[in-house]
């Protein structure tokens, strides 16, 4: 299937060492819309819906912004660190300008643990993608739901 010129320019953007030295697209070998498609049924398939994983993302980013750095205990279940370099990164949408915010969230009943930044929060969003599969930032539907609820 052909993309469309927003998504093949995003995809374009999201390559290695465009935006971020390691891209968005990890070792996926399909498109970004099949890869979008991909997770939309696998959140349908666990119940997830984009906009409210969103938003607990973005609670426990501001939450654990409280720490100055150091991790600090949310609603007794997480252990929320906070890191938060200088500068901008763009979306590779070309839409919007994130903080370069980076969470580490561990749920401390089960010891796991995932990352994602402020630019992740509005790739979930915005264009219901979680990064291609072996990318840093990667958010498993499957780790996310096991996480955050
Ligand atoms: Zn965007």
């Amino acid at each position: 299937m052909k993309l469309s010129p927003k998504y093949e320019k995003a995809m374009a953007n999201m390559q290695v060492g465009i935006i971020s030295a390691q891209g968005f697209l990890g070792d996926e070998e399909i498109n970004l819309v099949d890869i979008i498609n991909r997770d939309e049924n696998e959140f349908n398939k666990l119940g997830l819906k984009f906009d409210e994983v969103a938003k607990k993302l973005k609670y426990l980013l501001e939450k654990g912004q409280k720490g100055l750095g150091e991790p600090i205990t949310v609603d007794e279940r997480w252990l929320v660190q906070v890191y938060e370099a200088k500068g901008k990164m763009p979306c590779p949408f070309e839409d919007y300008m994130a903080q370069k915010s980076v969470v580490t969230l561990t749920d401390k009943n089960t010891n796991h643990k995932l990352m994602y930044t402020d630019l992740s929060i509005h790739l979930i969003e915005k264009h219901h993608f979680l990064e291609g599969k072996g990318s840093t930032f990667r958010l498993e539907p499957k780790i996310l739901k096991k996480i955050l609820y």
